[in-house]
């Protein structure tokens, strides 16, 4: 579930409040980005992974709040670490670059 969006990391550029399924979000008055309806999120990590600041921490947990600060998590470099993970953002690994799992068979129409 999202958790919380960096006031000190955001560059006002609203992608995530655009991106967003379920439109958790709000337009902040200072640009930032207000999480209005927490309950909506469903940890896809979409947000987090269009955010271009690392702004953004959505928690592994769909049903449970964690409550993580956002300096306990700027700290353990944890904000934006989806988006890490992914290779998104300049100069990352790209996951597909380097996932080995037949997963592509699974999406791809059957040759037989
Ligand atoms: S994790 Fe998905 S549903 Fe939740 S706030 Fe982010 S984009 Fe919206
Ligand atoms: S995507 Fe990131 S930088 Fe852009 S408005 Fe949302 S939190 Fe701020």
């Amino acid at each position: 579930m999202i958790e919380v969006v960096s006031s000190n990391r955001c560059v006002n550029c609203s992608l995530c409040v655009k991106v967003c399924p379920t439109n958790v979000f709000d337009a902040g008055e200072d640009g930032v980005p207000v999480i209005a309806r927490q309950e909506d999120c469903q940890t896809c990590f979409i947000c987090e992974a269009y955010c271009p600041a690392d702004a953004l921490y959505v928690a592994p947990f769909a049903d449970t709040l964690q409550q993580l600060g956002e300096e306990q998590l700027a700290e353990t470099n944890t904000l934006g670490s989806w988006r890490e993970t992914i290779g998104w953002g300049p100069g990352r690994v790209k996951l597909a670059e380097i996932d080995t799992t037949p997963f592509i068979d699974r999406i791809l129409p059957s040759r037989s």
